[in-house]
């Protein structure tokens, strides 16, 4: 039997031209997401892009990654078979055998785009719900909120079956927005939130401050690990390392010691705009949360935001740890994310860190280091790794 996915797309930003761009990069990314699944047929049509397998080994794994696809909002897999009712009735049967027997009610819906097929959406529920209602006794048709709903659509190419629509990823599809870099810790919340400007569209690249020997390679490979399982949502991500430990030390060695936190933020995002820059990344993406740790304070952020030229987006910043940990079971990040590594931020941590720290001290402090050499340094050291490909 012929299988096919059926993704469909949100209406929001279907207008003209938009539409034929929205399209192509829709039929452009799944293309990507089904390659290691064997070979694909992808097209749109009215609003709907169609994954027909030539040849794949996994059917459930890639209906699996449509459902992960931005962009999408409802997933359908279907039976096609040749435009003739009769045909339809049984493969219905067949196809759906499973799921109706798991059932008491159903009910057929049709609807019909290729208007020369002789018969109404209204007999073509008749036919085929009458068909199914002889073929499995238990059954019996329920028109309002019955536990089944059999899809039928008379297309051009054939007609689809299915038994069940499922949610998509809904969203934007990536790099419909641009590019962001997303600050990835080895923590909860940042995987979280660079998946949540994935959703809007965004295309990632990811940077990552390692202070070795003070954190692990251990701690490295977790957030290699983290950015790949976002992958699965994201499409390929670029991880960039930056080198930090000589500015920790440094921090360490000249500076206020209960300003430390707030000294180390302004490096990291001072580094990050200059990589945002380059990288040609439209924002920097955070997964700070307000009031979270002493770093987090309005003020805190205020000192840090001064350091950079490019926005910073923080998603996550009303949302409570619990909301933040749901999503972050949901995308499968979470268990990684709970691996006991030590991150750069959690190395030196002052006692009594300044929750509202005042930009002209903080100044003062940073004068005693060679802030643009030390950034410089770190830049110059910076290597990437790209993850999901
Ligand atoms: P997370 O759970 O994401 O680690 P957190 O609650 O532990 O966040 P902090 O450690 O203060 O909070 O970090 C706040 C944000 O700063 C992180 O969400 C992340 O975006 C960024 N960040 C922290 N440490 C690093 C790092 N080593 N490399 C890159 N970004 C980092
Ligand atoms: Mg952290």
């Amino acid at each position: 039997m012929r299988e096919v996915f059926l993704l469909k797309f949100g209406e929001l930003v279907l207008k003209g031209l938009n539409r034929l761009k929205f399209e192509n990069r829709l039929v452009k990314l799944v293309k990507t997401r089904m390659y290691k699944y064997g070979t694909f047929e992808v097209y749109a049509k009215q609003s709907v892009l169609f994954v027909e397998p030539v040849e794949c080994t996994d059917l459930e794994a890639a209906f699996d990654a449509c459902r992960k696809i931005f962009g999408i909002v409802a997933v359908q897999r279907c039976a096609v078979c040749d435009k003739d009712i009769m045909v339809a009735c049984k493969t219905a049967e067949e196809y759906l055998s499973d799921m109706l027997n798991e059932v008491k009610t159903f009910k057929v819906e049709s609807r019909r785009s290729d208007k020369s097929f002789p018969m109404t959406s209204i007999q073509i529920s008749q036919e085929i719900g009458g068909w199914l209602n002889d073929k499995f006794d238990h059954l019996s048709p329920k028109m309002d909120e019955p536990e089944m709903t059999v899809k039928v659509e008379v297309r051009e190419k054939g007609i689809y079956i299915s038994g069940k629509v499922y949610p998509g990823a809904g969203g934007l599809p990536n790099g419909s927005n641009g590019r962001g870099l997303l600050m990835l810790s080895g923590g909860i919340d940042s995987p979280v939130a660079g998946h949540m400007m994935a959703k809007r569209g965004l295309d990632l690249a990811a940077i990552h401050f390692f202070s070795y020997p003070y954190t692990s390679e251990e701690a490295k490979q977790k957030v290699l690990k983290l950015a790949e399982i976002m992958t699965d949502y994201t499409g390929k991500i670029p991880v960039f390392i930056v080198p930090f430990t000589e500015i920790q030390e440094a921090i360490r060695d000249n500076c206020f010691e209960d300003l430390f936190t707030v000294i180390m933020r302004r490096f990291m995002v001072r580094i990050a705009d200059k990589l945002a820059q380059q990288q040609l990344c439209g924002c920097i993406i955070t997964g700070e949360s307000l009031g979270q740790v002493a770093s987090q304070t309005m003020e805190a952020l205020g000192v840090t935001n001064a350091c950079s030229e490019t926005p910073i987006f923080r998603p996550l910043i009303g949302m409570d740890k619990n909301e933040i940990t749901i999503i972050s079971r949901k995308i499968g990040t979470f268990e990684t994310s709970i691996l006991p590594y030590e991150d750069c931020c959690t190395v030196f941590t002052p006692k009594h860190p300044v929750t509202k720290p005042k930009m002209k001290k903080v100044l003062e402090e940073e004068s005693r280091l060679d802030v643009d050499a030390l950034v410089q340094r770190a830049l110059d050291e910076t290597y990437y790794i790209v993850v999901g490909e």
